[in-house]
């Protein structure tokens, strides 16, 4: 049997632990601002608990369940993380670094069970929800890597649930890891800091809207019409554009003074990138009146899904005519594209360029045990 996993508890769930070995309260206090606050990765380091109280928690709990399979590093300083869960499950994780602040990119399934055509992931299927535990986990693990154990994580952190999987086809574990990170001793990570994109799943968007300190809204459209998406992303069969609108007219009415949601959309070389496309999706969203903005992103093409990017003359065309409808749309710069860890690129690949049958390892591959000093990888 697997311990108990200590970093998918809330405060909560750890007093009543901490109760249950008749330990008074504050050490449930002391404990949670251990993993979360300062990440500690072993008891051993929390020397503020007494020495018997950690034999025991080492005894019955866990603070990690993952094995790092393999860390990769992009020539634009992105890094790739690919764990597996202690049943053998894939997980990726995404860091992209920026000179203001920097990006996570989480997964909240292994695999995902929906089927959009542009994206690896759905290759995979699903293959199962993540736990909060191992939401917030993949999280820590990047922090730690990136800025080191013990150090508050840097103010401005985005945290972007865009990894692999559907979030609201996990909606329980991860809203709970959520209020794990925002909790007052948790990662420092805000909920304007964290966007969470679906792909449509409409009755989660309309109890995104109800829930105080929510995260921001991002919605992958890639069609401006149901004939394309239904081809694209077969979720539009079950929710079409009309009532992921409907939807989003309602999720409106809970933005903040100065928020606004965002449209994702992947750009298909002569699929879904022509001007009249463009037109279209421009009437979409101005008869809905939406306070939106557009983000447009180059598709990231990995075989064998069968599209290439639009040509960047091609986007740049399809932006402007979206500003001269009065949109504020704007371009996804590509990152990552090398080391497959780009949107629409997480497949779990251990190898970079593999095919069924496996290719040559990248030489920007750093293996798990070599990250030792990962500040100085990149
Ligand atoms: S784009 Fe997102 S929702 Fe669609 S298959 Fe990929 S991971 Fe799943």
């Amino acid at each position: 049997m697997q311990p108990m996993h200590l970093t998918g508890l809330s405060q909560a769930e750890l007093s009543d632990f901490v109760a249950s070995l008749g330990e008074p309260e504050y050490r449930a206090r002391q404990i949670f601002s251990a993993i979360q606050d300062r990440r500690l990765t072993s008891f051993d380091a929390m020397t503020d608990i007494p020495k018997d109280l950690r034999a025991t928690l080492v005894e019955r709990t866990g603070l990690s369940t993952f094995k790092l399979e393999s860390r990769y590093v992009s020539i634009d300083g992105t890094r790739r993380y690919l764990f597996k869960t202690h049943d053998n499950f894939p997980v990726e994780t995404v860091f992209i670094p920026e000179e203001r602040r920097d990006t996570i990119c989480f997964s909240s399934q292994s695999g995902c069970p929906l089927q959009c055509t542009f994206c690896l992931t759905a290759q995979l299927g699903l293959l199962r929800n993540l736990t909060a535990g191992e939401i917030v986990e993949q999280i820590i693990f990047v922090l730690n890597d990136a800025y080191g154990e013990g150090v508050q994580t840097p103010r401005g952190t985005n945290l972007v649930g865009m990894g692999a999987g559907e979030p609201f086809l996990n909606f329980e574990n991860l809203m709970k890891a959520i209020r794990i990170i925002n909790a007052p001793a948790g990662l420092h990570i805000f909920p304007n800091r964290i966007t969470i994109s679906t792909a449509g799943i409409v009755p989660r968007i309309r109890e995104l809207a109800t829930i105080t300190d929510r995260p921001r809204l991002a919605i992958s459209l890639a069609a401006p019409n149901d004939e394309l998406r239904d081809e694209l992303m077969p979720i539009n069969k079950k929710w079409p554009i009309e009532e992921l609108m409907s939807a989003c007219k309602e999720f409106e009415r809970s933005l903040r003074p100065a928020e606004r949601f965002t449209f994702e959309y992947v750009m298909l070389r002569g699929v879904n990138d022509s001007d009249s496309h463009a037109r279209q999706l421009a009437s979409l969203l101005n008869r809905h009146r939406l306070r939106a903005k557009i983000n447009l992103i180059p598709h990231n093409p990995a075989e064998p899904l069968p599209y290439q990017p639009s040509s960047t003359e091609r986007v740049e065309s399809f932006r402007k005519i979206l500003e001269s409808k009065r949109l504020h749309a704007f371009v996804r710069r590509p990152r990552g594209r090398d080391i497959l860890a780009a949107c629409g690129q997480l497949a779990a690949r251990s190898e970079i360029g593999e095919s069924p049958v496996g290719l040559q390892r990248s030489r920007s591959i750093v293996a798990s045990h070599d990250v030792a000093h990962p500040r100085n990888a990149s």
